[in-house]
């Protein structure tokens, strides 16, 4: 079975203060709690305001957000650099939340699967062991916006992304991988998304920073 999985993206938001606030809730909660996440650049070097694989493991960070779309889209992060990164941290023992999702005009030109389907096949070409490995389908469209997928919606990506690793990495890796959905998650809608039979988590960015992140961390069915 694949454990829910549910990761708090504060992105660049969080004074000390309001994450006091919140780990305080969190930890009053006595929610089931893994590890803390980062983000990097890539090996490091001379890149003014990165960080690097080595830092985060270095402070003893054990998982890394790759592939997200505001790096992709800000930053014009390749597929393939991405799939670099992912490589890289893997190499080192890192544990990667890999990030996939295709954009409003993508989804209305019908191209969904082929966006995804590269941005995977990107990451795949560079991972060989897949159990430290969370693929994340974010559709551009739903972050950050209040408009979330419909369930429906959720569960025909990443189901259809469930098959793609089944036909391309193998059945195993397919059944074994979590794909967890990312894009305007909230204490409301989660539970009706995680019932979806192919959503194994959430990527939670704006609720992550509120008490109702719990109801979301509790949303496994
Ligand atoms: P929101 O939950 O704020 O839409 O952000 C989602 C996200 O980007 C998580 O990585």
């Amino acid at each position: 079975a694949r454990k829910f999985f549910v990761g708090g993206n504060w992105k660049c938001n969080g004074t000390a203060e309001e994450v006091k606030k919140i780990v305080t809730v969190l930890n009053e909660a006595e929610v089931p709690s893994e590890d803390v996440v980062g983000k990097f650049f890539l090996k490091g070097g001379a890149f003014t305001g990165e960080i690097s694989a080595e830092m985060l493991l270095n402070v003893g960070i054990p998982w890394v957000i790759l592939g997200h779309s505001e790096r992709r889209s800000l930053l014009n992060e390749s597929n393939e650099f991405v799939g670099e990164k992912v490589g890289y941290a893997l190499s080192l023992g890192l544990k990667v939340i890999a990030c996939i999702g295709e954009t409003l005009q993508q989804r209305e030109s019908g191209s969904t699967m082929a966006v995804v389907a590269a941005q995977t096949k990107a990451i795949a070409a560079k991972v060989s062991y897949w159990d430290n490995v969370v693929l994340a389908y974010e559709p551009v469209w739903a972050i950050g916006t209040g408009k979330v997928a419909t369930p429906v919606q959720a569960q025909e990506v990443h189901l259809e992304l469930r098959k793609w690793l089944h036909d391309n990495v193998g059945a195993e890796v397919a059944a074994t991988t979590r794909i967890i959905y990312g894009g305007s998650v909230t204490g409301a809608n989660c539970k009706e998304l995680a019932g979806q039979p192919d959503v194994d988590g959430f990527l939670v960015g704006g609720a992550s920073l509120k008490p109702e992140f719990i109801d979301i961390i509790k949303s496994a069915t």
